[in-house]
């Protein structure tokens, strides 16, 4: 049935009333060539750590443009939305190191990495400017775990510098979410990070495993956010992605799209369902989904509310 149902999907991400959403993909490790091969509209999330993981020192400017350059090759013609380091907390690098500190998840981690090694970040620019020069793909650089307008500010500095055009930063702290009229003034577009936003939302480490439903993405808390950054986005005419492994679930998919999210960005293998799911719903049914799963008090009640309204087509995907 379920492959019945996703039989007609394919090509760019629509609601039933033609609103596009652009359906991008999440790339860690792997061919770039397979990634490339798959029908999304780009990426939405370069993991860029691969190039750094077991390593004593890190790759040269020449190696990282090198497997840039392969990358964007594969999505020529198509957006590549490159995440500048994530070091520290769940991705610990030696040569990235800041010392021992007692709260990794809340210490000089992502961005703030840069404070310690400066060179890090200004290196990798260098490098993706240098990959994306000639190459046909619309590339453009995001940082991971900004937490303020004017680290924003500072990273998109830095990247213009670069010579980088387009740049952009990751909403995954709430202060980040909760300034984001202040902030998306500063930056061409941002993606929700919601698996680490879900963690700083309900003080719940993504590493233990043991707090599931605290750290469900359908935790209406967690959706206010999500709702507070989607309204910048429509009054500041910034994109507004959603990275995380919410833009995964269908039913999810609709409700980010309803509170103001432009492009959901997910594991290859989840894009026929998403793209689905929003060709099912127009973008006031949406909105009117996202509103159900904002009034509930709990996550269990936001999934069902949303199920219940959803198209029947969807609801059970
Ligand atoms: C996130 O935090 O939601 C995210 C997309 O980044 P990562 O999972 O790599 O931290
Ligand atoms: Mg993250």
């Amino acid at each position: 049935r379920r492959r019945e149902l996703l039989a007609d999907s394919a090509g760019p991400g629509r609601t039933a009333d033609g609103a596009p959403v652009a359906l991008l993909l999440n790339v860690g490790e792997g061919d770039p060539d397979e990634a490339g091969a798959h029908d999304s509209e780009g990426v939405g999330l370069l993991r860029t750590e691969f190039l750094f993981l077991d390593r004593a020192e890190p790759p040269t400017v020449a190696e990282q443009t090198a497997a840039y350059a392969r990358l964007f090759r594969a999505f020529d013609g198509r957006t590549v939305t490159v995440r500048t380091l994530d070091a520290g907390s769940d991705k610990p690098l030696a040569f990235a190191g800041t010392g021992p500190e007692d709260n990794p998840a809340l210490g000089r981690r992502g961005f703030r990495t840069a404070r310690v090694h400066p060179e890090l970040l200004t290196d990798q620019l260098a490098a993706i400017r240098a990959a994306a020069d000639g190459s046909g793909a619309r590339v453009r650089v995001m940082a991971p775990m900004v937490s303020t307008p004017a680290e924003a500010a500072e990273f998109v500095a830095l990247a213009r510098e670069a010579g980088i055009t387009e740049a952009g930063v990751m909403i995954e702290v709430p202060g980040a979410a909760l300034l984001a009229d202040r902030l998306l003034p500063r930056v061409d577009f941002v993606s929700l990070g919601t698996n680490d936003l879900a963690q700083y939302t309900m003080a719940a480490d993504r590493t233990l495993g043991t707090l599931p439903d605290l750290l469900d993405p359908w935790q209406p808390a967690l959706l206010e956010l999500v709702g507070t950054v989607g309204g910048a986005g429509e009054r500041s005419g910034r994109a507004v992605g959603v990275c995380g492994e919410a833009a995964a679930d269908p039913l999810l998919a609709v409700v980010l799209v309803g509170l103001g999210a432009t492009s959901l960005s997910m594991a290859a293998p989840a894009l026929p369902a998403v793209r689905h799911a929003l060709a099912h719903h127009t973008k006031q049914e949406c909105r009117h989904l996202a509103g159900l799963a904002l009034a509930a008090a709990t996550a269990a009640e936001a999934r069902e509310a949303v199920r219940a309204a959803a198209s029947p087509d969807v609801a059970d995907l």
